[in-house]
């Protein structure tokens, strides 16, 4: 299994070269993620099965993500680890005060 190390070393190393300006790798995981909106809204609007178009679009926000973080020189996994466990501190708070609205939505919506 790859880390988000792995990936954001293996993404570099192919891209080596054709680099975007750091602007470009903005507004390019933008664009990826009003790709994967669209997805979205053909399955939960439309009914239409696209998993495959949704995982598709999944991996290129991801593609988008690591450019950034790596124009930028940002350890996406550190970042990670830290934003997780400040997460994981909220956790029990947000599980008392949203779970069960939460949950009554999954129900509904899902
Ligand atoms: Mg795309």
């Amino acid at each position: 299994m790859k880390t988000l190390r792995n990936l954001q070393d293996e993404q570099g190393h192919i891209m080596s070269g054709i680099e975007h300006p750091r602007l470009g790798n903005v507004v390019g995981l933008f664009e990826e993620v009003g790709e994967l909106a669209q997805e979205v809204m053909e399955i939960e609007m439309y009914g239409e099965n696209r998993k495959n178009e949704l995982a598709d679009e999944c991996a290129d926000v991801l593609v988008g993500l690591i450019s950034l973080c790596n124009s930028y020189d940002i350890d996406l996994e550190g970042a990670y680890e830290k934003k997780i466990l400040k997460i994981k501190d909220k956790i029990p708070d947000w599980r008392e005060k949203y779970g069960d609205n939460l949950k009554k939505m999954r129900g509904k919506m899902d």
